[in-house]
């Protein structure tokens, strides 16, 4: 564990150093701040996740310097898409900035080597350090009070950055809500022995079901690992009909029995426990910005609305944030920080108004059933569908898929209740 109290206040406090936390601190401490990250929990620790990064989480790690550790990580280079056992293999598509393939990780390690560096670009990190309460002085958050196994002691900082993961309980003190019309999802992981843990395409399964054989909206993946591994999972959306009856476990369990044959997998003996955790979705958080405070990762609800990824989500904006308080820290504005949900608005809104409406659409077994026939019958359209949903539309040309999604997010912007 790193040692105690930081030594002077730190520009920036980050609550939480998973991901987006990680992140933000190497971004600033690679910009010349002072920055102290705390965790509650000691690195390395497990997170309930499919560990998948996309091409555009992979373009993140490489521009903080991290690409050649990511070697040490299996490489995919696509999508097997399984839907009524009819599997369609596509290339992740080119992109003038994405690299053409992605990773799996185990989150155990991977989130310790981002931190790590982090800390080696000059961020302090204080491990089993709980962010209690915020420290407000004439209504402006100043830092928080932070229980470690040493005490209780306040940590002050000019500004604060809530990366402190998907039930945000530092987030809800600042006054983050969740609205909770809008859907989320639960999912479920482990890991099973597969002889085809070297397979260079990630699968997902789009045909999931509860014990009853009702179809449940969401899907189920299987990402190699490449050491004798997979990590199997699933998750469901929370527009499903029956979705407070519904066990994600249960539903896990089933999924497995579907694909272990295909697999070569015993749906019996997973290695090790089955992990459970809540992917909030689509910017269903706000505000993600105060007058001296910044919100980003899950704690955002940053993840794709369409797929649930949400590292990539969370790199990107913690970058977006520590490029805010990069201008705030150096013009000494505090205002700049009111920037950042228009940044955000601008790099997502309309990924998340589409996937809000994608959500409730496939919340109906009728309309899932068939939008699902339609495409999987259609090359070209799981092509579209893969480069709207992994968020790999090009930036430098209009083609269907480009077309289609402003046309989705046009419609979604203005329809009511989505
Ligand atoms: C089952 C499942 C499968 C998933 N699969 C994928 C996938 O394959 N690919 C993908 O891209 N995304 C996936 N996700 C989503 C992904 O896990 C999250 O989007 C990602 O972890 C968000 O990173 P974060 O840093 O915002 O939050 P977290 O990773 O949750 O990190 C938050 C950190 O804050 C710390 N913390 C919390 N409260 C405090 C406090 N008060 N004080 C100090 N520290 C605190 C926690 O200990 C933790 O380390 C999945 C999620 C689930 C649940």
């Amino acid at each position: 564990m790193s040692a105690s109290t930081p030594s002077d206040q730190p520009d920036v406090l980050i609550i939480g150093a998973g991901p987006a936390g990680a992140a933000a601190g190497y971004w600033l401490a690679h910009a010349g701040h002072h920055v102290v990250m705390i965790d509650r929990r000691s690195l390395p620790r497990g997170k309930a996740c499919g560990g998948a990064l996309t091409p555009r989480a992979t373009h993140q790690l490489i521009d903080m310097g991290l690409g050649p550790s990511l070697d040490t990580w299996h490489r995919h280079v696509g999508i097997t898409v399984a839907a009524n056992e009819r599997p369609v293999q596509l290339n992740w598509p080119t992109h003038p900035v994405f690299p053409p393939h992605g990773h799996v990780v185990r989150r155990r390690q991977f989130d310790q080597m981002v931190a790590n560096h982090a800390v080696a670009a000059g961020a302090q990190l204080l491990e089993q350090h709980e962010a209690k309460e915020p420290i407000a002085e004439r209504g402006f958050v100043r830092g928080a009070m932070v229980q470690s196994p040493g005490g209780r002691f306040a940590i002050r900082a000019r500004y604060v950055l809530v990366a402190d993961g998907g039930n945000s309980r530092f987030g809800r003190m600042l006054g983050t809500i969740r609205r909770a019309d809008w859907p989320y999802a639960l999912g479920a992981r482990s890991y099973w022995e597969t002889p085809r843990d070297c397979d260079d395409h990630l699968e997902l399964g789009l045909d999931l079901h509860d014990r009853n054989g009702n179809v449940v909206p969401g899907y189920g993946w299987l990402f190699p690992l490449g050491d004798g591994t997979a990590n199997v999972g699933v998750g469901v959306l929370s527009t499903a009909r029956e979705f407070k009856s519904i066990n994600p476990t249960h539903v896990l369990d089933n999924f497995a029995r579907r694909v272990a044959e295909r697999w070569d997998l015993d749906p019996s003996h997973p290695v090790g426990s089955i992990a459970t955790g809540r992917i909030p979705l689509g910017g269903s958080v706000a505000p993600c910005a105060g007058p001296t405070f910044l919100v980003i990762g899950d704690a955002a609800a940053a993840a794709s609305p369409f797929s649930g990824d949400g590292i990539g989500a969370a790199f990107e904006t913690a970058r977006i944030a520590a490029d805010v308080l990069h201008e705030a820290l150096t013009s000494d504005d505090a205002t700049v920080l009111q920037r950042y949900p228009k940044l955000i608005d601008e790099q997502y809104g309309d990924q998340q108004a589409a996937g809000r409406l994608f959500a409730r659409v496939v919340g109906r077994p009728a309309l899932a059933r068939e939008l699902t026939r339609i495409v999987v019958h259609s090359r070209s359209l799981m092509e579209w569908s893969l480069r709207i949903t992994t968020g790999m539309l090009r930036p430098d040309e209009l083609g269907p898929a480009e077309a289609a999604y402003r046309a989705i997010s046009l419609i979604a912007r203005v329809a009511p209740g989505v």
